[in-house]
């Protein structure tokens, strides 16, 4: 799964293209200094977070309910699952609301960031991936987010990858302009002073309503919004280095359950791999995805529907599983859903 704005200059959709979407490979490495600097300044913001004055042990359980909310319903299920995989179909205001959620984990557009996964499942670890940890784990893991990939500043790319999405007056506009970074923005306000809010409802002193503020902040904006970066980055690289694999893909996906553990059922990579389409993503009963339990809830009461079933292409399952993958490339399958189960 993919992540952040990557080259943060995301297409303006009414431009001309200007690179190549031929480039397959990122040649010329450039870094994107001032996304670079914003991922620095709000990585140096964190320790902030364990000083006598600012570490509270709600802080852990308000940074578990802030990934499921951002992480899980907004990156995991929004942008992966149903933009990028149309595993499953919502009431449009819980579609907006998924889709909002996930802006909110600073992750990129929700255009660039299907169009960078939707790359990654017909390139996976092979030439043309945006990240793959074959070679280098910290490229596969946060060094491509702040590197230029100029086929992702092309309009035909996104012709080509989100080409159901780009019909999305919402999903434009959220696209053109950066406007996504301005929503993110509004809501760390929104937190921000919820926190304060409440900081002065419940107590009595000012220094005492500050404190609790700044906790707040620090616990459920910063180090919330670090850690499902990391969480999702590790779905790239540590799920496609560590972990074992229970079908014969072509790449080297795995199925990790500490990722899975942090990430709410994101890390049965492997299965995912074989089944894209799956809603989900655990196919053994003990593989747990929190993320696939919160659909199913919402299905029992008619919130969801058209969920996608586990359904493992024949020549995949039958594959030698105990492989270490990577093998040479059968089918790059549909570029906008990668390979359809059969
Ligand atoms: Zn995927
Ligand atoms: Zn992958």
């Amino acid at each position: 799964m993919s992540t952040v704005p990557a080259s943060a200059p995301s297409a303006n959709l009414t431009s001309v293209p200007s690179a190549s979407p031929q480039a397959a490979v990122v040649h010329k490495r450039r870094v994107i200094f001032w996304f670079l600097a914003a991922i620095v300044i709000i990585h140096l913001t964190v320790p902030l977070a364990f000083l006598p004055y600012t570490f509270v042990w709600w802080g852990i359980l308000a940074l578990l309910i802030g990934n499921f909310i951002f992480g899980s319903i907004g990156i995991n299920l929004g942008f992966h699952r149903m933009l990028t995989h149309t595993a499953a179909k919502f009431p449009r205001p819980l579609e907006r609301l998924w889709v909002l959620c996930g802006v909110c984990s600073m992750e990129g557009s929700p255009l660039w960031w299907v169009c960078t996964h939707r790359m990654h499942h017909q390139h996976s670890d092979e030439e043309g991936d945006p990240h793959s940890p074959q070679d280098d784990f910290y490229w596969g893991h946060m060094g491509w987010i702040y590197t230029a990939d100029p086929r992702r500043n092309s309009l035909d790319t996104y012709a080509k990858y989100v080409p159901d999405l780009m019909s999305d007056k919402f999903l434009r506009w959220l696209h053109r302009g950066e406007k996504w970074l301005w929503v993110w923005a509004a809501h760390v306000v929104l937190l921000t002073a919820i926190g304060f809010g409440l900081g002065f409802a419940f107590f009595s002193t000012t220094a005492d309503a500050v404190q609790f503020g700044v906790q707040w902040f620090l616990w459920v904006v910063i180090v919330r919004t670090v850690y499902v970066w990391h969480i999702t980055w590790l779905v790239n690289s540590a799920s496609h280095r560590w972990g074992y694999r229970s079908y014969g893909t072509n790449d080297g996906s795995r199925n990790n359950w500490f990722v899975a553990l942090l990430t709410n059922g994101e890390g049965w990579h492997n299965n995912h791999h074989a089944t894209p389409r799956a809603c989900s993503q655990g196919h053994r009963w003990w593989e747990i995805d929190l993320t696939y339990t919160f659909v199913r809830a919402l299905q029992k009461v008619g919130l969801a529907w058209d969920v996608v079933p586990v359904k493992v292409p024949k020549h995949i399952r039958e594959a030698d599983a105990s492989d270490q993958g990577l093998k040479p490339p059968a089918t790059s399958g549909d570029p906008v859903r990668g390979s359809e189960e059969s």
